[in-house]
Order: structure tokens, then sequence, then C-alpha cells
């Protein structure tokens, strides 16, 4: 089949029933994911390049470009839609970011859940922290990006969101309310998560963290503290030396290597292939591991499968509540569970 470029009228009309269907009803029924780059600046409206070019080859050559049939991916679609007179451009105000929400939702919750001026310490605070957070690469930040303006408007949105707001309603998105939601839910846990991405931007030790689009739409993952705060999590427990040192101490023990959870041994499941294999997972909470030592009674020995599903919605369960799980479901009694023997060290009798 042709692909052909595609006219001003057409990509016109485009907009026009994206406009009519909002973004997201616009997307979905054309199959597209939401993309934060390479926007269509159109009129005050900010549009998505690929989808809008994709559809309006319909109007031009008779049927939908998908996301994947651009050749050039999205420079493909760019250059038609410049061709064509339009301006491409970054977002004025990209989506904000869970971590950013959370540091915006802890003023907010520290100011008896009322929106913040522009002009209070607080906000300048904000700002400085999100700049530092760097949830976007420099590339897409506009020079008002997560301003002291914007950083107030957030707080405001996220305010209107709370249930004994009063006032008018405002512009705010779905994440802002989650947030919100987890703050009203778990107020502690939540404020911790602020306090410890707060304090590591500012002593460094919590690197800045751009959104990576692939990433963002595969991570089967739940962590309601945030990106950052679970990258940390991710590292201390892929740190290969503690790893080692956990395998060895468990071994001295005369422990087997096998998942704390459903039991799974990779050495005896796959022999010499998977013979010392094993993952390690940071049993403690991501709002209370806070800087310092990994310990290894923190660490659980558990398999990839059990490990995948632990981070995969929150609140994450422990090895020994999804070992619960995995009992239930096979519908036997803990006694009746095959165990892994241990490891025999010592010549057996
Ligand atoms: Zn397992
Ligand atoms: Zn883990």
């Amino acid at each position: 089949m042709e692909k052909g470029a595609i006219s001003r009228d057409d990509i016109l009309k485009t907009l026009q029933e994206y406009d009519d269907l909002g973004a997201e009803s616009f997307l979905s029924l054309y199959g597209f994911k939401p993309a934060r780059k390479f926007l269509i600046l159109h009129e005050g409206k900010e549009y998505e390049s690929k989808a809008v070019a994709g559809v309006a080859h319909k109007y031009s050559h008779g049927r939908t470009l998908k996301w994947d049939e651009f050749s050039g991916g999205v420079g493909h679609a760019v250059d038609w839609l410049k061709r064509e007179g339009f301006q491409i451009g970054v977002p004025r105000s990209p989506k904000w970011a869970r971590d950013e929400l959370i540091l915006a939702c802890d003023v907010v919750a520290r100011n008896g859940w009322r929106g913040v001026s522009s002009a209070d310490p607080r906000i300048g605070e904000l700002s400085d922290l999100l700049q530092l957070l760097g949830a976007y690469p420099p590339e897409q930040r506009s020079a008002e990006y997560r301003n002291r303006n914007g950083a107030a408007l957030k707080t405001h949105n996220i305010a209107s969101f709370h249930p004994d707001y009063q006032g008018k309603p405002t512009n705010g998105g779905q994440l802002d309310r989650e947030v919100l939601q987890d703050f009203l839910e778990r107020p502690a846990e939540m404020a911790q998560a602020a306090e410890l991405i707060r304090a590591g931007l500012r002593s460094g030790e919590l690197q800045p963290a751009p959104l990576n689009e692939d990433e963002d739409q595969d991570d089967d993952v739940g962590a309601p503290e945030g990106r950052v705060l679970y990258r940390r999590h991710r590292t201390r427990e892929r740190n290969k030396g503690l790893r080692k040192k956990k395998i060895a101490s468990v071994l001295k023990q005369g422990g087997a290597l096998s998942c704390e959870a459903c039991g799974f041994d990779f050495g005896k499941f796959y022999g010499e292939r998977g013979d010392g294999y094993i993952e390690c997972h940071h049993v403690v909470p991501l709002h209370e591991a806070g800087e310092g030592t990994t310990r290894l009674a923190d660490l659980a020995l558990i398999c990839s499968n059990c490990h995948r599903m632990i981070h995969r919605s929150a609140p994450w369960p422990t090895p020994a509540e999804l070992r619960l799980v995995v009992l239930d479901r096979a519908g036997m009694q803990e006694e009746g569970l095959p165990r892994q023997r241990p490891v025999a060290r010592t010549a057996d009798k």
C-alpha cells in the first residue's frame, strides 16, 4: 500500500476531529499511545504529531496509518506536518510525573489542604526541587518549566480535588487525584516518601529521573512513592556484591537458594545453568529506606516470577504474604507444600 504526503486541509480536518473527541478518545480510537514530544502547536493547543499525521492520511489517501507504519518514526510525521506549515514543538507544560506530584501534594498537605501562592517561599523551594528532580530531560523543558507560577497553580489544582474543597473546580489530571488519594489514605507514608525525595535530591543521592517513554509504557510496576525511590530500591537489590554476600550467608547457614515465596530453585529446575542463581528483593518499604547501607537481613531470596509479582502493584506483599497467596492458590496447607530440602553441605550419613 502506498503512503503519501498529507494536505493541510486534511490535517485541519483531523485537528477538528481531535478536538471533538478529546485527546484520550482520539488516541485510543486510532490505537496511538500518548507521547510527550513533538507536539503540533496550533492556535494555543497541543496535538500529538504521529496520531494526527496517521489519521490525516485517512482523509488524504483513504487509509489511517498506524503508529508503527511511519518508516522514519515520528520524524516522518513531523516532516509532513512541517511541510504544510505546522509548528512542532515541546509541550509548554509537560504532564506532571508522580514524583513531582508527591512533592507538590506534600506542600498542600502541610498547608492544611489549601493551595499556596507563587510568592510563598515554599513554592520557591518546590520549584527548585522540581528542577533538580528533572522529570523531563533539558531539551524538553521550556523557559517556564516548573516555575513558581506553574508550581503554585498545581498546588491549587491538587487542593481542589480534596473532599472538603468548596471553591470552583480547576483543571487537574487523573494522576493529581490519585496522588491526593494516596496522601489521604496513607498520610504518614506519603509524607515520609516526600521527605526522602527532598533529602535525596538535595544531597545528590537521588539522581534526576527523566521519564523514559518506553520504560513508562512497559514498566508493569506499582510504586505510589514514585519513580526515584523505586529506582533506588532496584539499584540496591541489583547490587552484585550484596547479592553475593546474601547468597553466601544463606549457604553458610545450610539453606538452599530457593524462592522464599514459592520455593522455586533455579539449580534444581535448570540444572547447571541455574546453579547459584536467585534474585534479591529488598524488603524495606520505599518510604522507609532512607540513606545508609542495606543490611543482608533486609534482602529476601526470591525467584524472578515472584519478584515481578511483588513489584507489580501496590502495596507490595512481603515474600511471606506472597507465599500465603501461592499456598492458597495451590489449595494446600503450609505443611503440605513440598518444601525444598536444604542443600546438605556435610556428607550424608
Ligand atoms: Zn518464587
Ligand atoms: Zn524488589
